[in-house]
């Protein structure tokens, strides 16, 4: 490597630094609890994906386990190779009863999945249609697809219908999140639906946010608004909700066979462990159980929610368990959350280009392992801070 080329990069860590937007790596001890540990503080944990608090449940632990001492610590192989071990079955099994639908595949990552679903059914004819804030897998994976990448404005079907009418393309792909992951908003699923049917188009729909959650099963968003045959493409994870690691898709036959032989990061990439398809199966039939816990997160929302709402903080217009409090800099976004921390709440700090240039926001995440007083005294301290850093008044 040559001197330029070392000082280039220097340059940018410099430059990220001055702009408030350097990211560093943080040891964090019971991030799977309510409350967890940050720089040897105890924090109240407003800030992971643990959204039903599965992560740390002993069931889910015990089917790790068991799956590690029957089968081994790794899969060997990709899943087309020798990596197909029996868990896929059961976990697959469980998937497909689960969800109600034809077929299902469980794949490596959220982000694996989406950049391999959308690069194997898209090309260089093709186009997508993708909302603006869509997560960044779904930008990467058409990307890479090579398709023409239109992004319609963030919930706006009359803009998205204007470009459909518009599209000479044969082969068209709309993709959104359910839920977004950094507004915590919905998409409009029963829209997509009709403008989809309308112009000929797939829809395919991200559930990492909303699967667990929704139904009364937590079947997911598609499923609770009964869109489970409409919608061709059900993603999801379970690194989420379900307090695992890895994705699923599910949808008809063809489609999931279509996978299995020409979705490149399903293909070339070796099969998960034996141990997070022993937890996989025993979250889907916890979640599936304990309706209480979705209760639970909902009731915890909607108060934090309309408590912020009423101390004035700007939230946004959501209505799920992600809360964003929008500060706008950076740099008022990092004092927020710095202060925060200090305080005793992991709050974190979300910053371009994850999201839009001057819309940094501390994004606050409820869970069902939470308590009422936990969320009472994070209120009085947010109000707190928030009016010493005038954030509101
Ligand atoms: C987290 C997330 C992913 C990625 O899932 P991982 O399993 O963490 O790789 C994909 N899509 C959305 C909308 C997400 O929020």
């Amino acid at each position: 490597m040559n001197q330029q080329w070392k000082n280039e990069i220097r340059q940018d860590l410099n430059q990220l630094k001055q702009m408030a937007l350097k990211r560093e790596l943080r040891e964090v001890h019971q991030a799977s609890q309510p409350w967890l540990n940050l720089k040897d503080r105890t924090m109240l944990n407003l800030a992971s994906n643990n959204y039903l608090g599965l992560a740390g449940d002993e069931r889910l632990q015990e089917a790790s386990i068991k799956a590690v001492k029957a089968h081994g610590s790794g899969a060997t192989a990709s899943r087309l190779i020798v990596g197909n071990h029996p868990l896929y079955e059961e976990a697959e099994e469980a998937l497909l009863t689960w969800k109600g639908v034809p077929a299902a595949l469980i794949m490596n990552s959220g982000y694996t999945a989406n950049v391999g679903i959308i690069s194997a059914f898209m090309g260089r004819n093709d186009v997508v249609f993708s909302d603006r804030w869509n997560h960044a897998s779904i930008v990467d994976g058409i990307i890479l697809s090579r398709a023409e990448h239109i992004r319609y404005r963030h919930n706006d079907l009359n803009h998205l219908e204007s470009l459909l009418k518009k599209s000479p393309h044969r082969r068209k792909l709309i993709v959104t999140d359910s839920v977004f992951s950094m507004d915590g908003d919905q998409a409009d699923l029963n829209g997509l639906v009709t403008l989809k049917e309308r112009y000929g188009a797939m829809l395919m729909v991200d559930e990492a946010h909303s699967s667990g959650l929704y139904g009364g099963q937590g079947e997911g968003l598609v499923h609770s608004l009964r869109l489970q045959n409409r919608v061709d493409l059900q993603m999801g994870t379970f690194s989420k909700a379900l307090g695992c690691f890895g994705a699923y898709v599910v949808g008809e036959e063809w489609l999931i066979q279509y996978l299995v032989n020409k979705m490149r990061s399903f293909i070339y990439t070796t099969a998960l462990p034996p141990a997070v398809l022993g937890s996989i199966t025993a979250a889907i039939q916890v979640v599936r159980l304990e309706h209480s816990r979705r209760v639970q997160l909902f009731e915890h929302s909607y108060y934090l929610r309309k408590q912020l709402e009423q101390l004035g903080f700007c939230i946004g217009e959501g209505n799920t368990q992600i809360i964003p409090i929008i500060t706008g800099t950076n740099e008022a976004t990092m004092k927020f959350s710095g202060r925060l921390q200090e305080e005793g709440i992991a709050a974190i700090a979300v910053r371009p280009p994850t999201v839009p240039e001057n819309q940094s926001r501390i994004r606050l995440t409820v869970m069902a392992t939470h308590q009422r007083k936990d969320l009472d005294w994070a209120i009085e301290k947010l109000a707190r801070v928030g009016r010493e850093l005038g954030v509101i008044s």
